[in-house]
């Protein structure tokens, strides 16, 4: 397994891997890896992909100091996991390398980007667009792998793939779950041992939320099924708790023809944790 910082090797170890008749399949991540992330390398692995993987901590996507400064770098066991996992490179480039003095171009997404995520974390997501831009432009991959895990980040980069004409597939991977429910998350880690044993009441709202939905339920009903789980950790502070489309994320109506998803982000003991969960009604 190859691990570059610099952008001139990164090309030339994938124009060597394309001109050897390989595919390359990207997964970008924030590091501090687990196996959500492997998972999105077994895929890339799965369709017999050259597997870039990068860890950028992106300091543009933090809208609050204190959760870009106190995030999870765990370097030495990424690079075991990569290598357990087959990564063939892993691109980790500096801050510098990234944004050059003088960087001064952002991409900002529309209307998709506005809501949820968009909403509680100021200019999230044109950290986000802007990053993975940039990613997509140096890797050049055929596939980029994202997990549902953060459904809006995933819709949010298909709609700038689809705006800007960028010649990449986006898969987007199903999320990996410890077996209490809780999605897995570097994020997890900063949780206190109550806060642990609290978190999967996410998974358990979403839970409650989508069984109402499937049992042909009203959404203000399944909604209010989901807000009544979450009312048993007194201590949780509740950013959103919603039912949306699923391609567009718009809020639902009960002859909505379409999929829907619920989803929650809410503080937990300090950590802020996000979660959803795909539904499809009743003869939907
Ligand atoms: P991050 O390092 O948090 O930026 O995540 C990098 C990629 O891993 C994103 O596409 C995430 O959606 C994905 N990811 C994070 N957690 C999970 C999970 N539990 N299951 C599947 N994919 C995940």
């Amino acid at each position: 397994m190859k691990s570059v910082r610099d952008v001139a090797e990164l090309r030339r170890t994938v124009a060597t891997a394309r001109r050897d008749g390989r595919s390359i399949g990207f997964v970008p991540t924030m590091g501090a890896l687990h196996e959500g992330h492997a998972s999105l390398v077994e895929h890339s692995r799965n369709d017999g992909r050259f597997t870039v993987l990068s860890i950028f901590v992106n300091p543009l996507q933090f809208n609050d100091k204190r959760d870009l400064e106190g995030y999870p770098i765990t370097t030495e066991s990424d690079e075991e996991l990569c290598r357990s996992h087959g990564v063939d490179m892993v691109f980790r480039p500096d801050v510098a390398t990234i944004y050059p003095t003088g960087f001064d171009t952002h991409v900002v997404p529309g209307r998709i980007a506005s809501t949820f995520e968009g909403r509680h974390r100021a200019g999230h997501f044109d950290g986000v667009t802007t990053v993975v831009l940039k990613l997509f432009n140096m890797v050049a991959p055929d596939v980029a792998y994202f997990g549902c895990k953060d459904y809006q980040q995933l819709a949010v980069v298909r709609q700038m793939v689809r705006d800007f004409n960028l010649p990449i597939e986006i898969v987007g991977c199903p999320t990996i779950r410890e077996v209490d429910g809780l999605a897995l998350s570097s994020r997890n880690t900063k949780l206190s041992a109550d806060a642990r044993a609290s978190a999967p009441i996410l998974h358990r709202a979403l839970s409650a939320t989508a069984d109402a939905l499937r049992s042909g339920a009203p959404t203000v009903t399944a909604r209010s099924a989901g807000l009544d789980v979450l009312g048993a950790v007194p201590e949780l502070l509740l950013d959103y708790f919603e039912i949306a489309d699923c391609d567009t994320l718009a809020p639902v109506t009960d002859d909505h023809p379409t999929r829907a998803v619920a989803l929650v982000a809410a503080t937990i003991g300090g950590v802020r944790l996000i979660d959803n969960l795909e539904v499809e009604g009743p003869g939907k």
